[in-house]
Formats: C-alpha cells, structure tokens, sequence
C-alpha cells in the first residue's frame, strides 16, 4: 500500500525502471503519492498499464513505456517519450535488476553476462541518459537533478552463493560515488540505497528452499523486510530535503547484516 509520507514532489518527473513488479512498482506508487508525475519503465507493459492506472486512481498523473535497460536506444526512446508526457525528468530510481545466485563454481559465463549486462550496463546506461539530460535541461542552475541507484546489501556484505550478483551491487554502488562527484557541479545528486532481502519475484522462489530458510534463521528479527520499509528513503532522496545528499550509500535491512 503506497503511502503518502511529508515529502512534496508536486511538480517533479521520477523515472523509474523495473516498475512493473516489486520495489520499482512499490516505489513508484509511493513517489506518484507524494505527487510526482511517474515513467514507469520496464519490458512488461501490459503490467505497467495496471500500475499507471493505480497511480492515476490516486489522482497523480504517469506513463508506462517499454524500456529494456540493456539496450542502449530503448533506454533512450523512454526518456523521450518521459519528456515529450512532462517535460524535464528531474529524477531517476534505477531499479531494474534480476539475481543469479549459485556458488560461482557453477555460474555459466552466459549467466554472468546477463547479471552484469541488465544490474551494470542497464544501471549506467539508465543513469548516464538521466544525467544527459537534466544537465541539458539546467540542473547546474537548479540543483535539482537527484539519481538514486538500487543496489543490494549484497555490495558490502558477503553473501554466501551470491558472487557474481554482488559483484553487480558492488560496482554500481562504487560507479553512483564517482558519478556523484563528476556531476557535483551540474545540480546532479546521486545516492545509492542497499536494501535487504524482500520478498518479491527475484526472492519469491528462495524462501521455501534449505538455503532461504538458513538465511532467513540468520536474520535477528527472523523476518523477510516489507517493502514499503524503503519509502522514506526513497522518497527522501528523490525530495528536495536531500539537496545536499550526495554520494552517499544507505542501508535499510532491518538488521539483517547485523
Ligand atoms: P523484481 O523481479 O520484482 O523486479 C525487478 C524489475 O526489473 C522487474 O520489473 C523486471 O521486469 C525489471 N527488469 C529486469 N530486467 C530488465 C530489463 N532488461 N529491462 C528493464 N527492466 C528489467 O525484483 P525486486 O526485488 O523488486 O528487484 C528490484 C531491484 O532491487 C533489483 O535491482 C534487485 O537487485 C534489488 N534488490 C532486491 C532485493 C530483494 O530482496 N528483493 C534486495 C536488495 C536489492
């Protein structure tokens, strides 16, 4: 349930990739709340549409675009599409990711491949574009540019069976840091959340298995963190309230790493 936290994003545009499931969806849901115009991204249209049409039910305007982060001219297509709906898109959540768990021993090249090329490329590729274009539309004037990128607590802890999927969180939580100072200037504030684990497709399949129940028995609260545990940061973070924010890497995981 998206729910409307004291953050006003009137009048901001938030694009946000992998929108059609999970934290994208729940996430853009909770922006289109607090009133943000929403570009719901992702492969999966027809689900898109039932989220564009929740958030218009909340009274808050969107548009559902076919976006595969991997490819360089969709992702390009769907910012033009965002600017051609609303204008200046002064926010960006990319959160499109799929996991690939499995002692490396056993990781195929091709399923390594595919991790980096949607959790690395599609990251900077989503990012590098958004950037492009709130420098292009006065984000140095403004200061309004703000990026958040998904990354997992999986970047900065060790995981047992999550190697190359670490490797993924943790090079686009180091590429957000220097992004961050390479466009300090340009009104660009990039910041990374590391969520703990949740349930939605990418884990849905871990819970019932030895290795998820060991995992979930290792967490202090004994518990799968909910989704909306996120909301305040996300919503912070794409507000004008984090205007000096930048740089910065958070984690919410109601002490799962502990
Ligand atoms: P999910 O599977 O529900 O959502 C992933 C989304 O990414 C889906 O909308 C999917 O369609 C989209 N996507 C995948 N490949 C894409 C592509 N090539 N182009 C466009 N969209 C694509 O899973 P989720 O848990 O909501 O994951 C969202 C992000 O959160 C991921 O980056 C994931 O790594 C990260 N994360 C998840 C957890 C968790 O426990 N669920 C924990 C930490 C981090």
């Amino acid at each position: 349930m998206a729910r409307g936290y004291s953050f006003d994003l009137s009048g901001r545009t938030v694009l946000v990739t992998g929108a059609s499931s999970g934290i994208g969806r729940h996430g853009a849901l909770s922006l289109a709340a607090c009133g943000a115009n929403l570009v719901l991204g992702a492969r999966r249209v027809a689900l898109l549409d039932e989220v564009r049409a929740e958030i218009e039910a909340l009274g808050a305007r969107a548009i559902a675009v076919s976006m595969d982060v991997t490819d360089e001219a969709s992702t390009m297509a769907a910012y033009d599409a965002a600017e051609a709906a609303f204008g200046e898109v002064g926010g960006v959540v990319a959160n499109a990711g799929i996991s690939g768990g499995g002692n490396a021993l056993h990781v195929s090249s091709d399923a390594f491949d595919q991790l980096v090329a949607v959790n690395l490329r599609g990251a900077f590729l989503t990012v590098r574009e958004g950037a492009r274009r709130m420098i292009a539309a006065g984000s140095a004037r403004r200061g309004h540019g703000r990026i958040v990128i998904v990354s997992s607590i999986t970047a900065h802890h060790v995981s047992a069976g999550m190697a190359a999927y670490s490797a993924t969180k943790a090079a686009v939580a180091q590429m957000a840091r220097v992004m961050a100072r390479d466009w300090s200037a340009k009104g660009i504030n990039v910041n990374v959340l590391c969520p703990g684990y949740i349930r939605t497709e990418l884990t849905e399949q871990m819970w019932d298995t030895p290795y998820g129940e060991n995992l979930l028995g290792s967490f202090p609260r004994r518990r799968i963190m909910s989704v909306g545990a996120l909301d305040p940061m996300l919503l912070y973070l794409c507000s004008d309230a984090s205007a000096e924010v930048t740089g910065s890497v958070f984690t919410i995981d109601d002490g799962q790493t502990l």
